[in-house]
């Protein structure tokens, strides 16, 4: 993967998204989401699934908890269009219910291979289910927070979901200086973008 054209392979998966039937959620969806951004970016953000505006719109984080992840990109001085943001599945679930298990396996490979293809210097989870989605396992975010995780070679930072700061307005704080280190630690890395390159983040 580190060698392909990474551009042709973030095309190459969104098409496949389009047109995915792996599993259930490809019935009830207006667009799939793959996720937009640089295929060069430093930050990958990956949250848990579309809803209503995503959905009708193709597009990630459009709604209300985008504007909330607008808000905290901003304080953390990362421009929204220089992180590629994508979801763990890539159709909206009915109601806006939680992805189940089998959704979320059934859509991984093409998260996976978007990781792979634009080899960022960490991936920001937002909420359990994306740090469930990336990982594959069940970590409790209170927990993974404190803890170095990697996906391969590249750190993962687990944070809230801009979703949970609806609720629970002190998250935002806590949010804000997530990213605030990513973005430090992004900045601080001049090297070329590589699986194996040190970001000053935590390796597991
Ligand atoms: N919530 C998500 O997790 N992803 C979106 O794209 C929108 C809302």
């Amino acid at each position: 993967m580190a060698d392909a054209d990474p551009s042709g392979v973030l095309e190459e998966t969104a098409r496949a998204i389009r047109t995915c039937t792996r599993c259930r959620l490809h019935a009830g969806r207006t667009h799939a989401v793959p996720g937009d951004g640089p295929f060069d970016a430093d930050v990958v953000m990956v949250g848990e699934a579309p809803g209503k505006a995503e959905d009708a719109s193709g597009r990630p984080f459009m709604g209300a908890a985008g504007k909330v992840l607008d808000k905290v990109l901003g304080a953390a001085r990362l421009a929204r269009g220089s992180v590629f943001i994508t979801n763990v599945v890539k159709c909206r679930p009915p109601a806006n219910r939680a992805p189940r298990a089998d959704e979320i396996e059934a859509c991984r490979p093409y998260l996976l291979t978007q990781i792979a293809a634009v080899r960022p210097k960490a991936v920001v989870t937002l909420g359990s289910t994306a740090l469930r989605g990336v990982l594959g396992s069940a970590l409790q975010l209170k927990d993974a927070r404190t803890k170095r995780l990697a996906l391969d070679d590249v750190p993962v930072v687990p944070t809230y979901h801009p979703a949970a700061i609806l609720y629970n307005r002190r998250l935002e704080r806590t949010v804000r200086g997530d990213l605030r280190k990513v973005a430090r630690a992004v900045r601080a890395d001049g090297s070329a973008r590589s699986p194996t390159r040190s970001s000053g983040l935590p390796r597991a």
